[in-house]
């Protein structure tokens, strides 16, 4: 029996999390699940694989999750220690898929008990690159990618020598808007944005999606796992979604990940990694497929991906703050309070903040320093919209 935990068990990847788990139970102990606001979701997963104890991250939610456990012997916690105590129970393999930078503090918890830790939550590796990795080396723990692109890449470099990669294709939908001019972009509403052609994900990365800030983030994280050059990583757009992502190799060979776009693969391969198991993903029909197609990401559509260059190149804390003006731009265009490409100038806009400010983006990146950075990063944020609102 694995003993496995889910941060984030109510959202998209952990209800796919789940779905996989399901279908064996006799194979997995579940030690804890954790959730926020969707309380009868989390209860009635809790209840179904009779995990120890379930955790909502909101402090005022306790009394709603204790009731809808009554009777199940699932213990019930609520607030931000008790997610980094669920994270220190000892556990074999941590699901990290909690939206946002709130992921960071759980998921270094979980490397530090030496767990193996399925990265969804691709702010840690934005957020923390340096400190995440230390922490795994140093406690003997794995990091497995769960995002697709980062799944394929880690697949096709199986067997391969990292020093023999000349570059990384990550591909990207294009998202809701690929095919808008670009002129219509401000007036893009909220509705349009949470819609994506081919992925079903949670609200926050669909918008993402539309403006690549999810790929931005991609970007970064694909520098921090792999360890590649900035220069070395490179993105196309692919309407299909069929090729996840593109390994090429110093002899010429380019090494694609083809499959339909459906994320229990990438989750399944990183629960039953190093084996391959039955998935059950739709097989692709190539036929059927016929034609795939691609082109060149315009970056004055998407200045997303611009600044996440900016950000490979400077290093440093520089990811903490572009994620946490993100985070904060994102809640402001969901709140209706700015416009849809607001989004990139007010990080454009706090990163410049930064740079001018001596030493905030070169300090030591320690888990503390990386949360007041991130603190810092959003209250330059919410001042700038607030100076734009008023004017
Ligand atoms: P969802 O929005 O669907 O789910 C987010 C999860 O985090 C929910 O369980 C939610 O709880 C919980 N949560 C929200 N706020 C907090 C908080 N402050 N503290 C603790 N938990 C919180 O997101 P996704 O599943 O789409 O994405 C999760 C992560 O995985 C993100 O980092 C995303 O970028 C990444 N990812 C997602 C992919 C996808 O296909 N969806 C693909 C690749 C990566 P509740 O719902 O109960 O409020």
């Amino acid at each position: 029996m694995r003993r496995v935990s889910i941060f984030g068990a109510t959202g998209s990847i952990g209800q796919n999390t789940i779905d996989l788990i399901a279908r064996a139970p006799q194979d997995y102990d579940v030690v804890a699940l954790t959730g926020a606001g969707n309380i009868a979701q989390l209860a009635a997963d809790a209840r179904r694989l009779g995990a120890d104890v379930a955790v909502t991250a909101y402090d005022d939610r306790l009394d709603d999750l204790r009731a809808a456990l009554k009777g199940s012997g699932v213990a019930a916690a609520a607030g931000h220690n008790a997610l980094i105590e669920a994270a220190a129970r000892p556990a074999d393999w941590v699901m990290s898929a909690i939206v946002g930078a709130a992921g960071l503090a759980p998921g270094l918890t979980a490397l530090e008990q030496g767990a193996t830790l399925a990265l969804a939550n691709k702010e840690t590796l934005v957020c923390a690159g340096g400190l995440v990795l230390d922490t795994a080396a140093r406690n003997g723990a794995r990091l497995l990618p769960v995002d697709s692109e980062h799944s394929a890449v880690f697949q096709a470099l199986i067997g391969e020598d990292i020093a023999a990669v000349e570059r990384i294709i990550i591909t990207a939908s294009g998202g809701a808007f690929r095919d808008w001019p670009i002129k219509d972009l401000a007036k893009a509403t909220l509705a349009q944005a949470s819609s994506h052609p081919n992925w079903a994900m949670g609200q926050r990365i669909t918008i993402d999606s539309a403006s690549m800030f999810n790929k931005a983030l991609e970007l970064i994280e694909t520098k921090e796992f792999f360890g590649v050059r900035p220069e070395q990583i490179e993105t196309i757009i692919h309407p299909e979604s069929m090729i996840h992502a593109l390994v090429g190799f110093v002899d010429g060979a380019l090494m694609a990940h083809v499959g339909p776009p459906d994320m229990r693969h990438a989750i399944g391969f990183a629960l039953h990694w190093p084996e391959r198991r039955d998935l059950p993903v739709e097989r692709l029909d190539l036929a059927r497929v016929s034609q795939l197609n691609f082109r060149a990401p315009d970056e004055a559509r998407y200045p997303a991906l611009r600044l996440a260059r900016q950000v490979m190149e400077r290093g440093g804390l520089s990811g903490a703050v572009f994620n946490a003006a993100k985070e904060r731009a994102l809640d402001a265009f969901i709140a209706g309070r700015i416009g849809f490409v607001d989004m990139a100038s007010v990080v454009e806009e706090v990163l410049g903040q930064f740079e001018a400010e001596a030493g905030l983006i070169d300090a030591p990146m320690s888990l503390d320093n990386v949360l007041k950075t991130d603190h810092l990063a959003r209250k330059k944020a919410d001042g700038i919209m607030a100076e734009r609102a008023g004017k």
